[in-house]
């Protein structure tokens, strides 16, 4: 089996943990399987090199050395506790002070300049994954699994220079990918790349976007058409609702694409949302499988939309705005919508739902609610003057996602008679055309009793 093996920052997060990985590709590897690895930085250490840059454009430069030398041991005691040949933890070590040096001076110049372009941004926020994966690589050439360490430029992840949220080019990627990795591969040597990170045509280091790691993985995974793409987490798979707010919620064996996309578009944290897209058209399958139970089956992701339930699960994103603009006459409609999507566009805001009321006068978006002050900003200034732009804050979204709803009648009635039996107002609703997915908004105070009441009605115990 020829499987990409993603592990996420619980994974890399300590020396113990960093063992646990070297076991699981231990079997892979005996099995005969290939594997090709991609890990994130651990857990908190991207956080915190956003936290870095902030000081440094405040000029905090005591506390930079403070939290540097902290993230350097954190590392460097990650490496005591996994590698045990002498000569491969003192490389390591160097490596990490190395690199902490380099991350240092960066952050001087940040401070020196005032100044960090998102290119600057993307050049620290690649630390955290180079420290990690390099920790990982060695743990694994120490227990005698032949490794090489690439980043994900390195690789051949090559991207447009979105920094920040970089695309990638896919035919570019294949060709790089293949020509990179399938020697390392047929020499029996398992690839251990840095997730999260590219770089463009040109070299130039960019970033995938927050939680891309899963990205890199599916990326890797398409252009060698493995045959599955793993992804570890500290959960047991993609999970029926938040356990966190529906205690008896229970992993979802199986889900289809469309599916899983949609749970991570509308909050579920368990996957970057555009994660699956490399894999869709190969139909290769993606598990979630749980780091602490490998056992279990986990979840599989594939393109077969499985029957069983109406629902697959519930989703939610707590911190959404409501923006509703109206008074606008009916002939200055299409003009008014083409400039409420393009103050969207200019903030980087996307609209999370879309309502518009039949006399086409009156039109509601939701947004992310720390991007409505600068979108409304926006639309004061460009639309007509007769027209009203109203907010309303301390909303969610909720949505109901399941292939199953499709084509069948009465999914809405019982949407709304569960949370209308807990006495909680929808204060708007919206159906894709696909039919997967319900979503509703509703106030904060009323979001938990909601998605509760919603998983009582359709997935029970
Ligand atoms: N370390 C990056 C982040 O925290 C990427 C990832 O974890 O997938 O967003
Ligand atoms: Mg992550």
């Amino acid at each position: 089996m020829k499987v990409v093996m993603k592990f996420g920052g619980v994974c890399t997060s300590s020396g113990a943990n960093i063992l646990r990985i070297v076991d699981i590709v231990r079997e892979h590897v005996k099995r005969g399987d290939k594997v090709v690895l991609v890990t994130s930085a651990m857990a908190g250490v991207t956080d915190g090199l956003l936290s870095l840059i902030d000081n440094a454009l405040a000029g905090e430069l005591d506390g930079i050395e403070k939290s540097i030398a902290m993230m350097r041991d954190r590392h460097v005691q990650a490496c005591s506790e996994a590698i045990e040949d002498d000569e491969l933890r003192h490389e390591t070590i160097r490596d990490i002070e190395g690199l902490t040096q380099e991350l240092h001076f960066t952050l001087r110049i940040i401070s020196y300049l005032k100044e960090a372009s998102p290119r600057t941004r993307d050049r620290v926020l690649a630390f955290g994954e180079k420290m990690a994966t390099r920790i990982v690589w060695r743990a694994l050439m120490s227990e005698g699994i032949n490794a090489e360490y690439l980043t994900g430029g390195q690789a051949g992840i090559i991207t447009d220079d979105n920094f920040g949220r970089a695309n990638p080019i896919m035919s570019l990627c294949e060709e790089r990918l293949k020509k990179n990795l399938v020697p390392l591969l047929e020499r029996g040597i398992v690839p251990v790349v840095t997730g999260f990170i590219g770089q463009t045509v040109e070299g130039v280091e960019t970033t995938l976007g927050r939680g891309g790691s899963d990205y890199s993985a599916t990326i890797i995974g398409a252009a060698l058409e493995f045959d599955e793409v793993w992804v570890w987490k500290d959960v047991e798979g993609i999970m029926t609702a938040d356990p966190k707010i529906v205690p008896n919620a229970k992993p979802v064996p199986k889900i289809s694409y469309e599916e899983a996309t949609e749970l991570a578009y509308f909050g579920a944290k368990v996957l970057h949302p555009l994660a699956l897209k490399p894999l869709i058209e190969k139909h290769i399958p993606l598990r979630v499988k749980n780091f602490f139970n490998p056992e279990n089956p986990g979840t599989i992701v594939h393109h077969e939309a499985s029957n069983d339930g109406i629902v697959k699960a519930i989703s939610m994103i707590p911190r959404v705005a409501i923006i509703t603009v109206s008074g606008a006459e009916l002939y200055e409609a299409p003009l008014v919508i083409t400039k409420v999507f393009k103050a969207l566009y200019d903030v980087g805001a996307n609209a999370i739902m879309v309502s518009q009321s039949s006399s086409q006068t009156n039109i509601s978006i939701v947004v992310p609610e720390e991007k409505a002050p600068e979108i409304l900003k926006g639309l004061k200034e460009v639309l007509p003057k007769n027209c009203d732009v109203a907010w309303e804050g301390d909303v969610c979204v909720i949505a109901v996602v399941g292939s199953g709803m499709r084509g069948r009648p009465g999914v809405a009635a019982k949407v709304f008679s569960a949370v209308a039996e807990k006495g909680v107002n929808v204060r708007m609703i919206a159906q894709g055309a696909s039919e997967l997915n319900i979503s509703l908004v509703v106030k904060r105070e009323d979001a938990i009793k909601a998605v509760r009441a919603l998983h009582d009605a359709f997935v029970g115990d």
